[in-house]
Parts: C-alpha cells; sequence; structure tokens
C-alpha cells in the first residue's frame, strides 16, 4: 500500500521545501514529496541553511554541540584549578561559544547587514558582549543552551510537517489503462473525461470515477476520515485518494486530474496557511515591533546607569540577560505551529479547513445554522406521491414534471427525474431554473412549470385544492397535480444537534425553502426547537443576518444548493460534502464525508486548538516579563535568562504538537 509514495511515481511538481522561520533548519525538507507548507511565523526571517545538505552532515550539529558542553564541563574543571591562570580556562569556553554558536554568530551577522531584528541578533549580540565584559562561560551557556532549544523546535516542526504532508500525498501522478489488451501507465493529468481507467488491487484510486466493473472495497480514510470500507461495485463513485481494496476495478473518469477530489483536497491544505487568525496576525506584529524595542531597552538599560552609577560591567550584564530573556521564540513559533497543527488534525478527520480564521472563529461560534435539504437529511431525495388534479393522470403529471426538472441540478428534479425513469432530452427545451422557486420548460411543445407554493402564487395559480406539496406541475397555465419528494434524515443529524448544544451552542436553528410540514417533522427528528420554513435563498440571508446581531459568531452548514450565498453571509460557512464546486468554493470549511457530526468533531478540535493557543501566549509572555524584569532589577542570573528562552520555546511548541496527536479513527490512514 506504500507503493503509491515511492519517489518513480511522485514525480509531480515538487515545491520547495517547507520552511519555518525563526532559525529553524531544515534538515529533511529536500526529501522528495514534501508539499509547500509555508509555516510563517510573521517576523519575516528567511531561511537559513547552515548544515543542510547530505546525512553526514546532519550530524555535526549534534557531535559539535557535544564537544562544545565537553569543552564547557572543561572549562569549568579547569577553573578549579588554583594555580592556573584564568585565561586557560577562559580559552576553553570561548571554544565552546565558538563552537555552538558560530551558525547563530554568521546569522547575526547577515541579520545585522540586512538590517533585520530577529533572536539570532538578539543571541549574537549577548555573547559577544559576554565576551567583552570577560563573562567566558555565559558565553558559552548561552550559545550552548540556544542551539540546544532550536534543535527541539526544528525536530517538532518536522514531525508536524512530515504529519500534514503525508495529507497530501494523497495523488497518484500515474494511472493503469487498458490498451489492446495489456495495461499501460499513463500520466494521469493526460487521461480525458469519459475514459476508462483499471485500479489494481491495493492501488490508490488516481482519478474520481464511477465504476464499471469489478467488486471490491475502497478505503476512503485519506478523503473522509471515515474508517469502515465502502464496498465497491458497478455503480459506485469512486474518488481519488481512496484506496482500493483485494479486488480490480475499471473506472469511467469523471473528473479530470486537476478537478479530482484528492486535488481539491491537496489545494486547500497548502493553501490554508495564508488565511491566518487574528491571533496569530496579533502575534506576529507584536514580534514585528517587540524586538526593536527590546533591543534599544537593552542598550538604554546597559548606559544610562552606568553612567549614573559607573558600574558598566553590572549593567552591561543585566543588560545582556535582558536580551537572552527577551527572544520571542515561543510565540512567534508556536503560535502558526497550532494552527497549522489544528488544520492537520481536522484534516484526518474529513474536516477541510480554509484557515487558521476559521478555527477560532468556529471555536468561538454560539449559533450554528442548518440548512435542510442535504444538509441534516441526505441530498438524495425520492418522490413520495404523485397527485393529480381532477381529470388528469399521475403518469401525465410525472411525465411533465421530469421534462421540466430533466436539466435541473436540484434533489428535487433528481428525484422526480429519476422517478419517471425515460425522459428523452429531445422533448425539452427552454429550460429555466430560478432558485428557490422552481424550474420552467417547454416539453413535449407545451409550457411548463415545476416548483413550489412561491412560484405558483407568483403565476397566480390557485393550488388551494391540492395536498401540501413541495412541488406543483403546470402545463400550460393549468395546474394538472403536485409532487411529493421526503428526504431521509441523515443518521447523525440528530447526534450532531444534541452534541453542539451540549458544547454550549446555544442557537441550533433550521432555515429551509420547504414547506412548513416537511420542515416540522425533520427538525422533530433531529432535535431542533428552532426552524424556518419556506424561505427563498435570498430570506435565508436575511434569516441569518438577523441571527448574526447579538451573536458571537453564527457558523452556517450548507450543501452549497441554493444557499452559497448564506454560506458566504455566515462568520463560518460549512458546506457539506466535495460534491458541488459552489459549496467547496463558498465554504471556509468542509466536511469531506457527508456527516454534521463532524462539526461537532470541529468544535471541540478548535476549542482545544485555542486553548493551547492562549495557554502558550499566557506561559511565554508571562515568563519573559518575570524575567525580563528580574534581570534588569539584577535578581536574574542567566541561567534564568537562559531557560526563558529557550525552555519557554521548546515548552510552547511541544504543547502545540498534541494538537496533532488525536485519536486516530483508522487503522490504516496515510501510513505509508
Ligand atoms: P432547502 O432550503 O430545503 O434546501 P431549496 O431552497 O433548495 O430548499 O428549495 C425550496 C423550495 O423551492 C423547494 O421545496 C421547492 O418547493 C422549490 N424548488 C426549488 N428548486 C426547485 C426545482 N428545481 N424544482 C421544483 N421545485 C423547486
Ligand atoms: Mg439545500
Amino acid at each position: 500500500m506504500s507503493k503509491q509514495h515511492t519517489h518513480e511515481t511522485c514525480q509531480q511538481h515538487v515545491p520547495a521545501p517547507a520552511h519555518a522561520s525563526c532559525g529553524v533548519h531544515d534538515h529533511t525538507a529536500h526529501s522528495h514529496t514534501h508539499a509547500e507548507i509555508d509555516l510563517d511565523c510573521g517576523c519575516g526571517h528567511e531561511h537559513h541553511h547552515h548544515h543542510e545538505q547530505g546525512s553526514k552532515k546532519n550530524v555535526w550539529p549534534i557531535v559539535s554541540l557535544v564537544i562544545a558542553a565537553v569543552l564547557m564541563a572543561a572549562g569549568f574543571i579547569l577553573r578549579l584549578f588554583d594555580g592556573l591562570p584564568e585565561f586557560v580556562s577562559d580559552i576553553v569556553f570561548v571554544a565552546a561559544a565558538v563552537l555552538s554558536g558560530y551558525p547563530v554568530l554568521i546569522d547575526g551577522v547577515k541579520d545585522l547587514l540586512k538590517l533585520r531584528l530577529d533572536e539570532h541578533l538578539l543571541v549574537s549580540i549577548a555573547v559577544i558582549a559576554a565576551c567583552i565584559i570577560g563573562e567566558f562561560p555565559e558565553a558559552a551557556a548561552v550559545t550552548i543552551f540556544f542551539q540546544v532549544g532550536e534543535m527541539f523546535e526544528e525536530f517538532a516542526v518536522n514531525r508536524s510537517k512530515k504529519s500534514i504532508a503525508a495529507l497530501t500525498e494523497i495523488r497518484p501522478d500515474t494511472a493503469h489503462v487498458m490498451e489492446k489488451g495489456t495495461l499501460v501507465q499513463k500520466r494521469a493529468e493526460e487521461i480525458p473525461i469519459g475514459s476508462v481507467i483499471t485500479v489494481l488491487p491495493f492501488e490508490r484510486v488516481p482519478l474520481d470515477g464511477t465504476v464499471r466493473t469489478g467488486q471490491s472495497s475502497l478505503d476512503a480514510s485519506a478523503i473522509t476520515g471515515e474508517s469502515i470500507p465502502l464496498e465497491a461495485s458497478a455503480g459506485t463513485n469512486a474518488l481519488s485518494g481512496m484506496i482500493n481494496g483485494s479486488g480490480t476495478l475499471e473506472l469511467e473518469v469523471t473528473n479530470t486530474y486537476g478537478d479530482s477530489a484528492a486535488s481539491r483536497i491537496i489545494d486547500m491544505v497548502e493553501n490554508a496557511a495564508s488565511r491566518k487568525a487574528s491571533t496569530e496576525r496579533t502575534v506576529s506584529k507584536f514580534a514585528r515591533i517587540y524586538t526593536p524595542v527590546i533591543v534599544v531597552a537593552a542598550i538604554l538599560l546597559a548606559v544610562i546607569p552606568s553612567l549614573i552609577t559607573g558600574e558598566w560591567s553590572e549593567w552591561i550584564h543585566r543588560s545582556l540577560i535582558f536580551l537572552v530573556a527577551s527572544c520571542p521564540c515561543a510565540l512567534v513559533l508556536s503560535v502558526p505551529l497550532s494552527f497549522f497543527a489544528g488544520i492537520g488534525a481536522a484534516s484526518k478527520k474529513g474536516i477541510l479547513v480554509k484557515g487558521g480564521e476559521f478555527i477560532e472563529k468556529l471555536s468561538k461560534a454560539d449559533t450554528v445554522v442548518f440548512d435542510k435539504t442535504g444538509t441534516l437529511t441526505t441530498g438524495e431525495l425520492s418522490v413520495s406521491s404523485v397527485i393529480p388534479s381532477h381529470g388528469h393522470t399521475e403518469e401525465e403529471v410525472l411525465q411533465y414534471a421530469a421534462g421540466c426538472e430533466y436539466y435541473s441540478n436540484h434533489p428535487i428534479a433528481k428525484a422526480i427525474v429519476t422517478a419517471y425513469g425515460r425522459m428523452e432530452e429531445a422533448s425539452v427545451s427552454d429550460f429555466q431554473e430560478t432558485p428557490g422557486h422552481g424550474t420552467a420548460a417547454r416539453v413535449l411543445g407545451k409550457e411548463v412549470l415545476c416548483g413550489g407554493k412561491n412560484m405558483m402564487q407568483q403565476r397566480g395559480l390557485d393550488f388551494a385544492a391540492l395536498p401540501e406539496a413541495q412541488v406543483y406541475v403546470c402545463v400550460a397555465g393549468e395546474l394538472i397535480g403536485a409532487v411529493q419528494v421526503s428526504g431521509t434524515v441523515r443518521d447523525d443529524s440528530a447526534q450532531a444537534v444534541r452534541e453542539l448544544k451540549a458544547l454550549g451552542v446555544n442557537h441550533v436553528v433550521m432555515l429551509t425553502g420547504d414547506n412548513e410540514q416537511a420542515a416540522a417533522q425533520t427538525a422533530q427528528a433531529c432535535g431542533i426547537t428552532e426552524y424556518r420554513a419556506g424561505l427563498l435563498p435570498g430570506d435565508k440571508v436575511t434569516a441569518l443576518e438577523e441571527l448574526k446581531k447579538g451573536s458571537a459568531g453564527t457558523v452556517f452548514v450548507g450543501d452549497g444548493i441554493n444557499d452559497a450565498p448564506v454560506l458566504a453571509t455566515a462568520d463560518v460557512g460549512v458546506a457539506m460534502g466535495l460534491g458541488t464546486d459552489a459549496a467547496i468554493e463558498a465554504g471556509d470549511i468542509v466536511l469531506t464525508n457527508n456527516r454534521p457530526s463532524r462539526l461537532s468533531d470541529a468544535v471541540r478540535l478548535f476549542r482545544r486548538t485555542m486553548g493551547i493557543v492562549k495557554f502558550n501566549i499566557a506561559f511565554a509572555l508571562i515568563v519573559k516579563m518575570a524575567v525580563l524584569l528580574l534581570g534588569a532589577l539584577g535578581l536574574a542570573s542567566m541561567w534564568a535568562a537562559v531557560f526563558a528562552d529557550v525552555g519557554v520555546s521548546v515548552l510552547a511548541v511541544l504543547n502545540a504538537s498534541r494538537i496533532l496527536r488525536v485519536r486516530r479513527e483508522t487503522t490504516q490512514q496515510l501510513k505509508s
């Protein structure tokens, strides 16, 4: 199963290595299939590569650090010998500092030349100044601990990046095509819609398609996060990224490579970093003004009291502690890392998020509004009854209705066309559809209207003689009958509503264009007490705007059919399924597996993500401020300063990477 990810089959364009800033040196990112994921912490750093190429050099940072640590220990031992002049141990300390610190010093010089203030410059100044005032052991300690911290961070960042990159490795480049009795491999990009491809056992499906022949199962976990394999036989829709079971399948391709489900998921995951949460933006703005302010404060701290007291060495020393303690790395790295991890953890559950922004907004939301048809109920409706008016037959009603609905994509239309089952395209012309109203067309030479109450009212047609229905059929100005359709409530709709309420979402509302009776039934089945029926798409927008007032955040969950404007109006638009382009475009979050209950999973996960983000911010700020203050007062040692910098950022990063460790729901998810 891991075959699909080997390098021969993945020659697709491999973008530049992912990078994280804050001096995290990327050792692994040049392995072949890493997607371009930019963990930008907004501090404007470029990436620093000192010791990257080749695996041999990968051990050098560790070896040099170990030697430096040994040298430092030796320095302290040498100090114990009274007879030895101090400069001997000082030389050993300087050697330790240079050995462990030269990459930082090089970066510091580069930063200075580019007039960029970041932690490399802060550390470089601190180390050089420590040497100038003769504090050689501290110079060595600062560089050694700084490098240890960077290595830890790098490890955590790489781990998260790998786990996200795995999400983007779900798209094989090649597909098997049967040509003159032999199976040949072709580039998936070149295969047009309508061709037939062969998916061998345990291969990943390269393109979306409908099964023509074959019996197998499909593991959809990479796409939907769902662990139970789907049965696949003729007629099953297979999505790219799913893994075939033990049978061979022949698929008729329904989407091009670029439009395939796998491509959509990859695009979304890769672009997610660009829509930052406001917390994230605030932190990077803060970091940008923070460093210059700290440098100026440190200079003032070194100079002003010294001019007054004449104790230059003491105040420079305090200023150094202040500098070392001040590095904003913990914030600058752990906050974006947390959002990044939240996006990754969500995708594993079939929840695709278009940016950290929506993690923050969803975690705060107190109002969740559901669309009915296609969202709380399955997208597939069926005709439950056909009621002809006096003097007409069921057959006639259904025939005209099916003709009129022939070109519509609405679930109601599909139900009617399926129920009639033998409509001929040639008999239909002049098709028109009004969202939320219905359709009009010329069928078998007659003007036909097919739509809800609104539409009939508008035309002045009296439907009072017919029972309440979703669709009334009017032929040449005469109402000939009505069609009732019904959907099945999704099996986890009620669970979703219950869980959302348990999570403290105090408004769960249903908005629908369907009639009162159908709405009441669905609402009751789902445990929703607040609902509004008979709404046109525009009314849904108005209703949502009303709900927005006095709400801490609104979420609209829809299927993208007739509700794209509402998806865009809500603070967070959640689209069901990878089905319609409109939903994927308009939605901020996409539930790939059509399960409303994934929304409550998302709320839980994102609240946890925000909790970790807030904890990290508070923890870093409190520790840093305390050490800064104590350093300025001469009460904190260099060791405390080193902990405030390295310790806090390591802890914050480790805390952030906990987000990725979600409960695995599948057995063989993205193992590769
Ligand atoms: P929902 O809010 O449940 O998703 P819609 O807004 O899509 O429903 O549709 C609301 C109502 O408009 C339907 O119940 C039906 O009466 C009418 N309608 C919309 N589109 C069509 C169509 N293609 N054919 C017939 N009736 C339609
Ligand atoms: Mg709908």
